[in-house]
């Protein structure tokens, strides 16, 4: 049976653990890096190696950034009354993508799923609060996912949001059901932007 030299076998090993990533397909970005100039792997290296350190979390709206506030919370040609509340920093990119929304956003980071016990407290629900309670907020878009805990939580959201007489909106329907916003084209997502509803 073939062995691949240890050094390899490793990097195959750890090119696994990455989502998407098989066997084979390790094996193939493994060899692929090793034909590559040394200073290709070396810059790979880097960049996976710096990545946790570099980026930080954007104290206002919760996403990934690499400052503080992040690029969106600090620019201001944005309308900072209108915020956008998802689930993850993907769904940010996703809407981003549609180059429709002008607002700013509140990443949650995740969804209500009490069985798999992810609770309120869990998610960054207290700081959209207290967001909603110290900024002048016009309007609130639930853009959590078309699913289950999606659901859940827009409604958990809106029941505490309500008494705070902020307007708040829910992308239209149109989204593929059980899915999730990143996947979602961007004429679509635009269009469900677009077209929201008041919850
Ligand atoms: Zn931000």
């Amino acid at each position: 049976m073939f062995h691949y030299p240890e050094p390899l076998a490793k990097l195959i090993a750890e090119l696994q653990k990455l989502p998407t990533i098989g066997t084979k397909t390790a094996q193939r970005i493994a060899l692929h890096i090793l034909r590559r100039p040394d200073e290709e792997a070396k810059e790979l290296g880097k960049a996976i190696a710096e990545v946790n350190d570099l980026i930080v979390y954007c104290s206002v709206c919760g996403g990934i950034a690499d400052r503080d506030p992040c690029r969106i919370c600090d620019d201001p040609r944005r309308d900072h009354k209108i915020v956008c509340v998802v689930e993850g920093t993907d769904d940010v990119i996703a809407i981003e993508r549609t180059g429709f929304f002008k607002g700013v956003y509140h990443v949650l980071m995740g969804a209500l799923s009490p069985l798999d016990g992810i609770n309120p407290e869990d998610l960054k629900i207290r700081e959209l609060l207290e967001r909603i309670n110290s900024q002048d907020i016009d309007e609130i878009i639930m853009a959590t996912n078309p699913n289950a805990s999606g659901q859940a939580t827009a409604i958990y959201l809106s029941r505490k949001i309500k008494p705070m007489n902020i307007k708040i909106t829910q992308l239209a329907h149109g989204l593929p059901m059980g899915g999730d916003i990143d996947y979602v084209d961007e004429v679509t997502l635009g269009k469900a932007l677009e077209g929201r509803r008041e919850l």
